[in-house]
């Protein structure tokens, strides 16, 4: 991909190109932002714009087409299967800046997930850092700037992502998925305007399958059956806890839209007759605190120890009207 064909960040990419047509891009920089934004897609964009030595209409330059197989001499990406990244693969990084390029006038060198560097690792790429070669850019994605040494981020530019718009998201999406407006509606929703997360929504049945687990528990609230299949498969599955507290917090948000007469403004638009229907059960003052206390208990997953309690906690939660 190019610069060009990334869809969004428009600030963001404008100063990447602005960058290197200054021919001042920086000897490090780091793109952080949460998992699922394509912070990796993007530094890869701007390191086959860093090397190349000039593409013409219908051909691509010699590094443009190594840089797309994957061969091109110097580009190097420090690739682990491993959960964090050791001193090793940086000094294995550090031997190959030692070497001139061998194309053109630059080498870029990509670490994904920099923050998985230990600590070790970190000090030891300061090196680097404090004295590259004129050759050398180093580029770093990172799910927060702050997980990085402040001897780190010092040396750094640092550029965060924001999260898409839903204009840009259905760019992104809608070539890859087919779906139906009211299913786009919910995954917009509660991708939170980061792609990764609407690729999970839409690939990993999972989710929605508990959106219709946690509405059927909604709906009837008495029943056993329901509330023991949602606490199983939120024991079973931990991560997806938040996605249950999103979607309660939808469903109570709508239910106060209904009860403001704003009907045509849902978020679950699929479900309008049912939020409809049970939203007289609810006084505005009872889904406020509902909300409260959902919120409360997202703290409290982030922080807690005992998820099982969590979760017998949360499903009362739902069943109490
Ligand atoms: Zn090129």
């Amino acid at each position: 991909m190019t610069l060009d064909q990334i869809i969004g960040q428009n600030t963001l990419v404008s100063q990447l190109k602005m960058n290197i047509a200054l021919g001042k891009p920086g000897h490090a920089c780091v793109f952080s932002g949460p998992s699922g934004m394509g912070k990796r897609t993007l530094a890869l964009a701007f390191a086959r714009a860093l090397l190349c030595m000039g593409c013409k209409p219908g051909a691509a330059c010699l590094s443009c087409r190594t840089f797309i197989e994957g061969t091109n001499p110097d580009f190097y990406e420090v690739i682990t299967d491993k959960p964090s990244i050791g001193v090793d693969l940086i000094r294995a990084m550090q031997d190959d800046v030692a070497n001139r390029p061998a194309y053109g006038n630059r080498k870029v060198y990509f670490i994904d997930n920099a923050q998985q560097m230990t600590t070790q690792a970190q000090n030891c790429l300061l090196k680097t850092l404090e004295e590259p070669p004129e050759y050398a850019i180093i580029l770093m994605s990172a799910s927060s700037f702050d997980s990085l040494l402040s001897t780190i981020r010092s040396r750094t530019i640092h550029f965060r992502m924001n999260p898409y718009s839903d204009t840009e998201m259905l760019q992104i999406l809608k070539p890859l998925y087919t779906l139906d407006d009211n299913e786009w509606d919910f995954i917009l929703k509660f991708s939170r305007g980061i792609p990764g997360n609407a690729i999970h929504i839409i690939e990993e049945g999972s989710v929605r399958e508990l959106r219709q687990l946690v509405f059927r528990l909604l709906e009837k609230p008495e029943d056993i059956h329901n509330a023991e299949e949602l606490r199983k498969a939120l024991s079973e599955n931990k991560a997806e806890v938040t996605t249950v507290l999103d979607i309660l917090l939808s469903f109570y948000r709508d239910c106060m839209m209904t009860l403001e007469g704003m009907e045509n403004r849902l978020i679950n638009s699929d479900k309008k007759d049912m939020i409809i229907k049970l939203a007289k059960r609810f006084s505005k003052r009872k889904l406020l605190d509902k909300m409260n206390i959902l919120e409360g208990m997202r703290r409290s997953f982030e922080y807690n120890v005992n998820h099982q309690l969590g979760v017998d906690v949360l499903v009362m939660e739902i069943q109490e009207v």
